[in-house]
């Protein structure tokens, strides 16, 4: 599975921080980092983290 936030949309509400914790985090400045290769992640938690986002930022796309 791989993620793509769209930067542009991302209001940095961290809703998909407490979803997937080990993918995505808000840094000291309040931006969202994440990481795109997220095979070690179990998908429900990738999956509850793109449906938690209010403004449909993450993609998910099968490997
Ligand atoms: S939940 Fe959506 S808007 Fe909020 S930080 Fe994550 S990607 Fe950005």
């Amino acid at each position: 599975m791989k993620v793509t936030v769209d930067m542009t949309s991302c209001e940095r509400y961290g809703h998909c921080c407490f979803e997937a914790p080990t993918v995505f985090e808000l840094d000291d400045d309040g931006e969202l980092q994440y990481r795109s290769d997220v095979t070690d992640v179990d998908a429900g938690q990738l999956h509850a983290a793109a449906r938690a986002c209010p403004v449909q930022a993450i993609t998910l796309d099968a490997d």
